[in-house]
């Protein structure tokens, strides 16, 4: 990306810094340095990939001292008291050496990059590094009307953990008294929805290689026993690079669970084992993203949902695993998405199998002996 249309996108926002007007940046240490200087723009990119690492490291120590402040914060009481606590947060420093807060005022506010249920994100950069990420802005009053804090506090707890280069990571996040700040990695190439509504459907190769990155993810997150659960062309951002990262875990779970959930958003998604009456209370296991892959690799090469219909519809023909594939997918592409649209989940395939099914490997093989070589033949 040219440097001139990055740096275009700066012009300012009004996403303004609370603890900047209320003159409680007097605990914070700004880090004045010269790598603000010394590394420009563009060496964030791929052109310069030694000093994208090393200011992403730099913003990664910033970001780790704010995890294990925040830990140290943890007991704090309740909601309420910290809600009013807030603004004078970052000069409590009693029980602790002074740690790195972050705070809205080290981030130059970019163009928005879009708008979510419960808050915008923006194209921001750190300023004492100039490392470029996306900064959600989440209203604590929204959440709290959407009910849904549990969800972003999971969001949170989850994807902080996370690393893995189609996983979208969550470097670090911060509040005032309104609002959480969430600091992600930045998709340059946005949202992968957009991209299958431009092309209607995608080609073969593209299609596998989009889906053993997704495999790849999902073998990840399921090794670290997080099951997804939410897994679509619209939780999926494109990198620079046109990789795949996972992105939106606010229905991710660490496995195993008992937490209740109610149904919302699409049901095109939803594997059969779910919609089982009283299964949803207690019945998750990684077999459901497995589905969900299935239902994508269908979506990639037919351009819809295979069970796209009216929700009563959906329902029914998804219990069924009625579904009907076009003529134009191809023989191992048929048969990858029948054998992971399979109504018992422990007959589905599995991970492992999926990244050594004929149609990946077909399509996937340049990457995969890249892959083995960079990591040294796992
Ligand atoms: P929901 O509230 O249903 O999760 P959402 O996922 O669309 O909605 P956000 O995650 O807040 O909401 O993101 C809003 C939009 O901003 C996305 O659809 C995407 O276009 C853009 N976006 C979000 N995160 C990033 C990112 N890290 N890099 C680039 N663009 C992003
Ligand atoms: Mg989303």
């Amino acid at each position: 990306m040219a440097t001139k249309t990055l740096e275009a996108r700066f012009e300012h926002l009004s996403v303004n810094d609370e603890n900047e007007h209320h003159g409680t940046t007097k605990g914070h240490i700004k880090a004045k340095g010269s790598l603000s200087t010394a590394v420009s723009l563009i060496g964030l990119g791929a052109a310069n990939p030694s000093a994208a690492s090393s200011t992403r490291n730099q913003l990664l120590k910033i970001a780790l001292q704010n995890t294990t402040d925040s830990k140290a914060n943890a007991g704090s009481p309740s909601n309420k008291e910290q809600q009013g606590r807030s603004e004078e947060s970052s000069t409590v420093l009693y029980d602790q050496p002074a740690p790195k807060k972050l705070h809205l005022g080290m981030f130059e506010i970019g163009k928005a990059l879009g708008k979510g249920k419960f808050g915008r994100v923006y194209l921001a950069k750190e300023r004492s590094t100039g490392f470029i990420c996306a900064l959600k802005v989440l209203h604590k009053s929204e959440l709290q009307q959407g009910g849904v804090q549990k969800q972003v506090r999971r969001e949170i707890e989850i994807q902080s953990n996370l690393r893995h280069p189609n996983v979208l990571r969550l470097y670090g996040h911060f509040h005032d008294s309104k609002r959480i700040f969430l600091i992600l990695e930045f998709a340059g190439k946005g949202e992968l929805y957009k991209h299958l509504r431009k092309e209607h459907r995608f080609p073969e190769w593209k299609s596998a290689q989009y889906i053993a990155q997704m495999a790849a993810a999902l073998k990840y997150l399921h090794k670290k026993h997080v099951i997804h659960r939410d897994i679509k062309p619209e939780n999926i951002l494109v990198g620079i690079h046109g990789e795949i990262k996972i992105s939106d875990f606010g229905w991710s779970v660490h496995a195993p669970n008992n937490r209740r959930q109610t149904m919302c958003g699409t049901l095109d998604y939803l594997p059969p084992e779910m919609l089982v009456r009283g299964s949803q209370e207690n019945y998750y296991s990684d077999k459901v993203d497995l589905w969900s892959l299935g239902v994508l690799t269908y979506e990639f090469l037919v351009g819809e949902a295979p069970f796209e219909d009216t929700p009563v519809m959906t329902q029914r023909r998804i219990t069924r695993a009625d579904m009907t594939i076009p003529s134009f997918v191809s023989p191992e592409a048929r048969d990858f998405i029948k054998r992971l649209l399979v109504l018992d989940p422990e007959k589905r395939m599995t991970i492992d199998e999926a990244q050594q099914h004929p149609w990946i490997l077909k399509h996937c093989v340049k990457t995969e002996k890249t892959t083995q070589r960079s990591s040294g033949q796992k």
